[in-house]
């Protein structure tokens, strides 16, 4: 622990040893404003409706006072970024407020772009209205389609100019300065054991992860070293769960460093994040990581499991034995092929599992590579199909295809000899039409935050207009639920929108 400082004259960037984070204030805005609040999380975290636009609200949630006895702090943790070790990261823009129980849960309120942190290293820890958009929508979207994510709580204006680099034409301007308040049980990742375990600090190494268990594992009992085993398998599986959702939705994050990797296997730090829309295991929205795509949506249970073997890594000193770690990411590998099996099968409307499925979700993807098909718009119409009719099988998910017109007769073929795949296995189904329908309708979202979404709010926003945040948030509060006003949503990304994603600063 770090004394408690009332300016920040202690807390310049450097290297911090034997703390698990430092005590920081916020940095107090020119002029906050409240562009949106979650009225289901304030509820689900024991504020009341009211509580939002109140003065103390805006305050609180912008940094400009600290909630009175509580001490304000960023987290010190470490990690490997893109397959390499990168030492010391730590909350460089992220301040911690405090944490509430509620219902015998515990919340944490983190503050994103609230100010330097001794862990700001070269940025100056401020977030632009742009990524804090995509971060406040995102987290909340992912929350109702069911993925396990970390919450979004406010998005304020700072009123402060902030100075960034332009993505594409390398100058830099002033944009516009926001705060996000985010909310999960623990912000702790992969990273904080990480950096205890590289510094040899195995006494802060072992408080931290009894810490976790005690607070987040409890039903695991008191911590020794086959607990500790237990909580990796948890976190094994809980990784992998949080993965295939994102395989399900289509949601390719975009920077899995061991640093944005939850400790809870939520999904964390919604930075150049994108949507599929042509179904494509190559993509990455990451600008940076267009090379190697590394992040790649089909990379993505790999990288999983990649990582996991860093946090094997670094709580293997508590242990001491190998074989128990080995045998849990082993099982990863197995599981992955279960749930992922599950997963695709349900996404098809196929209710019993045979192996044999693999081959059918095999030549599908091979039809939705061929041809650039959009995901979410594929899978929702399939739910259209009617047993016995696979030559209509096209004419259902036709809008799927970005170049209906150029389909090739080559084409036209593979998909014709799927759809009688699909057909012949369906035969083995008992589900009625109608019924295979509701429950493909579950597992196929019909709205996601597509990237020209985001945008299309960003643009308004910085013009003022904040409608389109408000009109968003609420489509995706329902994302699985047919939506006839707001079918305008439920269409392919527009041309001019091709090469647009958003960006992590
Ligand atoms: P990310 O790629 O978003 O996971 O960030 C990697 C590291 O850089 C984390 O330690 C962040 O806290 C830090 N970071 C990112 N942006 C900023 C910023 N604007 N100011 C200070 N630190 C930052
Ligand atoms: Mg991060
Ligand atoms: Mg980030």
């Amino acid at each position: 622990k770090e004394l408690p400082s009332d300016d920040n004259s202690e807390n310049t960037r450097r290297q911090v040893f034997k703390a698990a984070y430092s005590f920081v204030r916020p940095l107090i805005p020119s002029n906050p404003i409240l562009i949106h609040s979650s009225k289901q999380l304030a509820k689900d975290i024991g504020l009341e409706v009211k509580d939002l636009t109140s003065k103390e609200f805006l305050e609180i949630f912008s940094g400009t006072t600290v909630y009175p006895n509580t001490k304000p702090y960023a987290m010190a943790y470490a990690g490997h970024q893109f397959g390499n070790w990168a030492g010391q990261l730590g909350d460089g823009r992220a301040i911690n407020l405090f944490e509430v129980n509620q219902n015998n849960k515990q919340w944490a309120f983190q503050l994103k772009g609230a100010g330097e942190t001794p862990y700001s290293r070269q940025g100056d820890g401020l977030a632009v209205l742009r990524s804090s958009i995509r971060e406040y929508l995102c987290s909340e979207a992912m929350h109702h389609l069911g993925v396990p994510t970390t919450r979004a709580l406010s998005l304020m204006l700072s009123g402060d100019d902030v100075l960034r680099d332009m993505l594409y034409d390398g100058n830099s301007a002033y944009e516009k300065g926001a705060i996000v308040c985010r909310v999960a049980p623990t912000f702790i990742r992969f990273g904080n054991f990480e950096l205890f375990a590289s510094r040899q600090d195995f006494k802060n190494l072992k408080k931290l992860t009894d810490y976790t268990i005690r607070h987040f594992f409890p039903h695991m009992g008191n911590p020794s070293k086959t607990v500790y085993v237990k909580l990796f398998r948890e976190v094994a599986l809980r990784t992998l769960d949080m993965i295939i959702h994102w395989q399900r939705v289509g949601f390719v994050h975009g920077v899995m460093n061991t640093d944005n990797m939850s400790i809870l296997g939520l999904t964390i730090d919604y930075g150049p994040y994108g949507w599929l829309e042509g179904f494509d295991f190559g993509w990455t929205p990451n600008t940076t990581d267009r090379q190697n795509k590394r992040y790649r949506f089909g990379n993505q249970p790999n990288i999983g499991l990649w990582n996991l073997l860093q946090l094997a890594n670094a709580l293997y000193p508590l242990v001491e034995e190998a074989e128990p770690f080995e045998s849990v990411l082993k099982s990863y590998q197995t599981d992955f092929e279960r749930k992922s099996l599950e997963m695709m099968c349900s996404k098809l409307g196929l209710h019993t599992i045979k192996q044999s499925d693999l081959k059918l979700i095999t030549s599908l993807e091979d039809c939705l590579l061929a041809e650039e098909t959009d995901m979410t718009i594929f899978f929702r119409l399939l739910s259209n199909y009617k047993k016995g009719e696979p030559m209509k099988g096209i004419s259902i998910i036709k809008d799927a295809f970005y170049n209906l017109d150029q389909l090739s007769d080559d084409a036209v073929s593979h998909w014709n000899n799927w759809f009688l795949e699909y057909d012949k296995r369906l035969q083995l189904e008992t589900l009625a039409n109608i019924d295979r329908k509701k429950v493909m309708n579950l597992a196929n979202p019909k709205y996601v935050l597509r990237n020209y979404m985001a945008q299309l709010a960003i643009d308004d926003a910085d013009k003022g207009d904040y409608g389109l945040i408000d009109e968003l948030f609420d489509l995706l509060k329902h994302p699985y639920d047919e939506q006839p006003s707001k079918e305008k949503w439920f269409v392919k990304r527009p041309e001019w929108a091709r090469h647009k994603v958003g960006c992590s600063m």
